[in-house]
């Protein structure tokens, strides 16, 4: 007798947890349609405002944040710290406490926030700080990487929405060069992007290569994209750049032009090119293109929010004294005025994916869902 209303208090118990458990895992859903929901009617109402009514105070959509410019890399082509000019000036990284506070200044204005460098996992308290975020409820949560110190970190999977590792070449001599690394450096990370696109299969986030096309890999990115088109791993690519504007090189090149259009030719296919056809023509044969910079902030490591954008950098505020990203913006549009002069110099990813949403509203909400449920990675069946 008292053994059968044990189990029947036991069983009632069951039943309760079962009940909130499914309430919050529902919440938790709620919570994140929600997040999506607010995100695209931010886009919207900055596309209203702009075409209907002119206006030039846009919202912002992402931030990106160069948690640290340091590097353990000396990429031919890179800007950050193994650049001597911006190594100069380069900012120093916050400590754990003040990064804590940065990103929740940062999450009063966005959901969705882009960690990159220098090479973030530098940064000894990246899984805190990753951790944090989620903590603040931040809907969508990417990171660049060399690749070189993920086996340290292989928890930030946990927590990251994206993952992008950069790679120029599987050719691992050339690869090395290009990055200036020590010899078998590519050899580890070509394991480690293999490593990474299994653990895609059994862990919720999406991983991405990240290839830089200069004069001399043009050929091996064919490689790069059958690589990721049988894994279902995302490519994103983009033209080298110096000084932040497109080298004459690629600009004349037959056999890159050649490139671009197959480029874009899967992309059309469905294959797993990241962002849509247009953005891809824009971003690699440098169509002249109209910018939103303020959309997608970028960040220094000490806090610095560059206005209107890291290359024209007319201006700078530090979030942890202003305290938001609309207001730093709103201090930028009254100092410096939205006429940047700029008539679309560089072709940097995300500042083209803000410029194609305001262009082609439609086909980029459309666009982003497919990549945020994660199925425009898994296509090849259909392409082919
Ligand atoms: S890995 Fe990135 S940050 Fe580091 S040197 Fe190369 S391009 Fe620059
Ligand atoms: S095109 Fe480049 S330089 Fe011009 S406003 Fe946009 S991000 Fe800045």
């Amino acid at each position: 007798m008292i053994l059968d209303i044990i189990k029947l208090k036991l069983s009632f118990i069951y039943k309760i947890v079962n009940i909130v458990t499914t309430f919050l895992k529902t919440n938790k859903r709620i919570k994140k349609t929600k997040l999506t929901f607010m995100f695209v009617k931010k886009f919207a109402n900055n596309w209203v405002k702009f075409k209907f009514r002119k206006r030039l105070d846009l919202e912002p959509v992402f931030a990106m944040y160069l948690i640290t410019k340091k590097c353990n890399f000396r990429c031919t082509y890179c800007y950050a710290e193994s650049n001597k000019r911006i190594s100069a000036v380069s900012p120093k990284d916050l400590n754990t406490t003040d990064t804590f506070k940065l990103i929740e200044i940062i999450r009063k204005d966005v959901s969705h926030i882009y960690f990159t460098g220098g090479e973030p996992l530098l940064r000894k308290d990246i899984i805190p700080v990753l951790k944090y975020c989620r903590d603040l409820d931040y809907d969508v949560l990417a990171l660049t990487t060399n690749g070189s110190l993920l086996p340290k970190y292989e928890k930030i999977i946990d927590y990251l929405d994206f993952l992008t590792i950069s790679i120029d070449s599987f050719d691992e001599k050339k690869n090395d060069q290009i990055s200036g690394v020590k010899s078998g450096t590519t050899k580890k990370i070509k394991e480690i992007i293999k490593e990474y696109a299994e653990l895609q299969k059994h862990h919720k986030f999406t991983l991405l290569l990240n290839t830089v096309i200069t004069p001399i890999n043009i050929q091996d990115t064919y490689a790069i994209m059958d690589f990721c088109f049988e894994r279902n791993i995302g490519l994103s690519v983009i033209g080298q750049m110096s000084d932040f504007k497109p080298i004459d090189f690629l600009r004349t090149s037959p056999e890159y032009m050649k490139l671009v259009s197959d480029i874009i030719e899967y992309n059309k296919k469905g294959y797993p090119v990241l962002g849509m056809p247009s953005y891809n023509k824009s971003l690699l044969t440098f169509e002249r293109h109209r910018c939103f910079p303020t959309l997608i902030p970028t960040i220094y490591p000490n806090g610095d929010l560059l206005y209107p954008c890291e290359v024209l950098n007319k201006r700078r505020y530090n979030l942890l004294e202003i305290g938001s990203i609309s207001d730093a913006n709103m201090m930028g549009l009254a100092e410096v005025g939205y006429k940047i002069d700029c008539p679309g110099q560089c072709y940097l990813p995300c500042y083209i994916s803000a410029s194609c949403f305001m262009e082609k509203p439609f086909s980029a909400i459309k666009q982003g869902i497919r990549l945020k449920m994660g199925n425009c990675y898994n296509k090849r069946s259909e392409a082919s």
